[in-house]
């Protein structure tokens, strides 16, 4: 029991408290701290200690129940089911929920610093947009550029560097409709942008040794063009950040060459 100002510290959750919660040697090094605790017992402390952070666990896995299990007889959140509660200092708080040759993971976090007056471990995430809008895309990066080159010390900048073989020039203007394959040379150094993307099903535009020519002539980008939406973006985005090369896999790299 609690006595005086100072707060007693659940047995089960240990508060969710960095500074309660057991401590493992050799120390953690990436500040993520582990516990396990079975369901049974966040259960019963958030039924009867009404303990907060065990009640807020037993509340989110209980609204995940029914996602989970299909039906009744595909249970997965038994009494027995091991919780390994993860807490990362500034994410997060991440609880894998286990059972033999099954695993769930569930996350739990905040939207703002003052929801998280209370509960440190459930650290504050960001809203991610709804809608996959390139101009909202753009401004949320450039925020978050804007943040690495200012706060993280560790992030490296940007550098020249050597050209790949071919790349997409994007243009100085950023309202042309067209862009150009580029074969460049060893003295050729600059930024360059790297699109990662899926090939999926469709067809896509690539390059070949008949269609090099035309693609070092002109890459047409309207509505009609042969790049598809994805490959249009990435030469929008390239071009908002200043960044006058791009390179794409599919059009950079020769398909009929090994
Ligand atoms: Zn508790
Ligand atoms: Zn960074």
């Amino acid at each position: 029991m609690a006595t005086g100002d100072e707060k007693s510290v659940c047995p089960v959750c240990f508060n969710l408290d960095f500074d309660h919660i057991p401590q493992k040697e050799p120390p953690c090094v990436l500040d993520s701290h582990y516990f396990n605790i079975p369901f049974l017992k966040v259960k019963a402390s958030s039924k009867s200690e009404s303990c907060l952070p065990c009640s807020i666990i037993c509340a989110g896995l209980e609204c995940m129940q029914e996602q989970w299990e299909d039906s009744e007889d595909d249970q997965f959140l038994l009494e027995d089911t091991l919780l390994l509660i993860n807490l990362r200092r500034g994410h997060s708080l991440r609880i894998t929920c286990s059972n033999p040759g099954d695993e769930k993971i569930l996350e739990f976090y905040t939207l703002s610093e003052k929801d998280n007056a209370s509960i440190f471990a459930i650290g504050i995430s960001r809203a991610v947009a709804t809608e996959l809008d390139l101009d909202r895309c753009l401004e949320l990066a450039r925020e978050w550029m804007k943040k690495c080159d200012t706060e993280h010390n560790l992030c490296g900048r940007p550098i020249s560097s050597r050209l790949p073989t071919r790349v997409i020039d994007v243009g100085p203007d950023a309202t042309s409709d067209t862009v150009y394959l580029r074969e460049t040379t060893e003295s050729n150094r600059d930024l360059y942008m790297s699109l990662s993307h899926c090939w999926g099903k469709e067809q896509i535009i690539t390059t070949t040794t008949s269609t090099l020519l035309a693609r070092k002539a002109s890459i047409n980008l309207s509505e009609l063009s042969e790049l598809s939406e994805n490959f249009r973006d990435a030469v929008m985005i390239a071009r908002y950040f200043g960044i006058r090369y791009l390179w794409i896999d599919s059009l950079c790299l020769y398909l009929d060459r090994h």
